[in-house]
């Protein structure tokens, strides 16, 4: 059995495996079958994670992380975690491929996952003309006219990269302001291919297989207008990925991980939780890898309460985790 399983494998995912590979807890992380190092694979650049003035691309600073973490032991395996068995001393953790691993503690470091507009097209247009990811699609909008939705740093930081490519890029915001920081709104503001609209909400996207356009109703008078567009960007968020804890662990009202004070202990003793699954207020990669390394640590401490007996667990067989 091991001693600490993370799953998760953003900034606080890989965060808690430095430390805790450095605490000699020989971690196992469970990336994802898709895609290893969470929402930082789909931003561009990063310029407020200390250590690099000039800036990192987002996944070159998950592709760091997760070298650091290798580096001190941490074995990481591409697979999801489909269920998760905590109730006990043992934590069990079911993955896609049918295996499952077990540790004495457990990390849960999932992330967010990217929030709908909640309207019936957005499946059928997913991936035709319609995109949460700027730098993976931006490519494909090449002079065309093009919008993003959301008053956040997303929506910013989505506008501002794309017009790299497109020939107008479009901000639809449901109020008069912007949520984003003062920094990233002006250099949005400053950019002549940036136009606002402003206290609108998209109530249709138009297009039959193609995105064509949106229908967009004024949230002052109701009335309603069609937008022509190549492509639609939607950055309105993340909501925490909990849907493994569902019932097992206390979430905030929120929709995060309940934590017990300013530790990152749930309310199930032995897991842990850090980063956006934890967090509803702070949300940055830099907060993200601080509270993995405050995970790692309360493992840490928990492992060493229990007994000597943990730290000198059995390794498990690999060929559990094999396909
Ligand atoms: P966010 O800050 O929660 O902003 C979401 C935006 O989408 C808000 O403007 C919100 O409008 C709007 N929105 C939410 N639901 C909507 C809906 N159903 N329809 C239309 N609009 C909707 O999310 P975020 O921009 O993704 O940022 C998340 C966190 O990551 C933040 O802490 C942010 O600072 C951080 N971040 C940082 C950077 C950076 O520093 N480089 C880059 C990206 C993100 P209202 O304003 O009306 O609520």
């Amino acid at each position: 059995m091991r001693e600490v399983i993370i799953i998760g494998s953003g900034p606080a995912g890989f965060t808690a495996a430095i430390y805790a590979a450095r605490a000699q807890l020989t971690p196992l992380l469970v990336a994802s079958s898709l895609e290893t190092g969470g929402e930082l694979m789909k931003t561009t650049e990063v310029e407020n994670f200390p250590g690099f003035p000039e800036g990192i691309m987002g996944p070159d600073l998950m592709g760091k992380l997760q070298e650091q973490a290798e580096r001190f032991g941490t074995e990481v395996i591409y697979d999801d975690a489909i269920s998760i068995d905590i109730a006990g001393p043992v934590k069990k953790v079911t993955l896609e491929n049918g295996g499952t691993v077990e540790a004495s503690a457990l990390i849960f470091a999932t992330g967010s996952a990217y929030r709908t507009l909640g309207l019936a097209e957005e499946e059928a247009l997913s991936g035709h003309g319609l995109s949460w990811c700027a730098t993976c699609d931006g490519f494909f909008f090449r002079d065309k006219t093009i919008a993003v939705v959301g008053g956040g740093d997303s929506a910013m930081e989505e506008a501002t990269f794309l017009t790299r490519f497109a020939s107008k890029v479009y901000v639809i915001h449901r109020r008069d302001s912007l949520r984003a920081s003062k920094i990233m709104q002006q250099r949005a503001f400053d950019n002549e291919k940036i136009e606002f609209v402003w206290n609108s909400d998209v109530v249709a996207i138009l297009g039959d297989t193609e995105v064509s356009g949106v229908r967009l109703r004024s949230t002052g008078d109701g009335s309603e207008r069609d937008l022509a567009l190549d492509g639609l960007f939607v950055a309105i968020g993340n909501d925490p990925r909990t849907h493994l804890v569902h019932g097992l662990l206390d979430l905030n009202p929120d929709g995060t991980i309940a934590l017990q004070g300013r530790s990152t202990k749930t309310s199930v003793a032995g897991v842990f939780a850090a980063g956006d699954v934890a967090d509803p207020t702070y949300r940055q990669a830099i907060t993200a890898a601080g509270s993995g390394a405050a995970a790692a640590i309360d493992a840490e401490h928990y492992l060493a309460a229990r007994g000597t007996e943990t730290a000198h667990a059995e390794q498990p067989g690999r060929g559990d985790l094999s396909r």
